[in-house]
């Protein structure tokens, strides 16, 4: 368990690095069998010790010090529904995140597994931190391995931790991908 929650904190740390999450954005977490370890609530994703990452049972009772993050039923709505994954980073990163504050939709790039739908698919908003968005987002994640929530940020799931922060980086870049592209569109070609 301890050389898992070290990877919890390694995860956080790319990932705040790569600025996918800042300030004291965003969430992670690993299962372990019946134990999900997950971020903590209230602290950068920059911060963290080991002793700071909260073990909480299926049920959601935490089984250690500390509070989980605020999303820790997200978390475990998307674990119930989805034996495959086993970990799950959240972000809030700026350019997947504009997205989803827009009327755009994002495409699925090439790079990154099978493409089952051309668009990431999105659910509307709930507010951060409730059972409405626990519910929403574990039934709106269907069998895909990220999911937009609109007006809020990014959902990315994976067999593992290294795979899961993986995705969350393609889709941050390929959201800036198609950024880039929708500005170069909508500017006059130079004479
Ligand atoms: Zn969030």
């Amino acid at each position: 368990m301890k050389k898992n929650v070290a990877e919890i904190i390694d995860v956080c740390n790319e990932i705040y690095n790569k600025g996918l999450v800042s300030g004291k954005a965003g969430n992670v977490s690993a299962r372990f069998g019946d134990v999900v370890a997950i971020t903590p609530t209230l602290k950068s994703l920059s911060q963290l010790n080991e002793e700071d990452i909260v073990l909480v049972n299926m049920e959601g009772n935490v089984l250690t010090k500390g509070k989980p993050s605020s999303e820790v039923n997200m978390h475990l709505g998307i674990y119930k529904k989805r034996s495959d994954v086993n970990a799950i980073v959240h972000t809030h990163s700026p350019y997947a995140t504009g997205f989803a504050f827009s009327d755009k939709k994002l495409k699925r790039l090439e790079g990154f597994g099978e493409i089952k739908n051309p668009y990431l698919p999105f659910i509307e908003y709930e507010k951060p931190g409730t059972d409405e968005l626990a519910k929403s987002a574990a039934e709106g994640i269907g069998d895909d391995d990220v999911l937009i929530l609109k007006n809020h940020g990014v959902i990315c799931v994976g067999d593992d931790l290294k795979e899961a922060m993986l995705l969350a980086v393609f889709v941050e870049e390929s959201a800036k991908t198609q950024f880039n592209t929708l500005m170069l569109n909508s500017v006059e070609e130079l004479d």
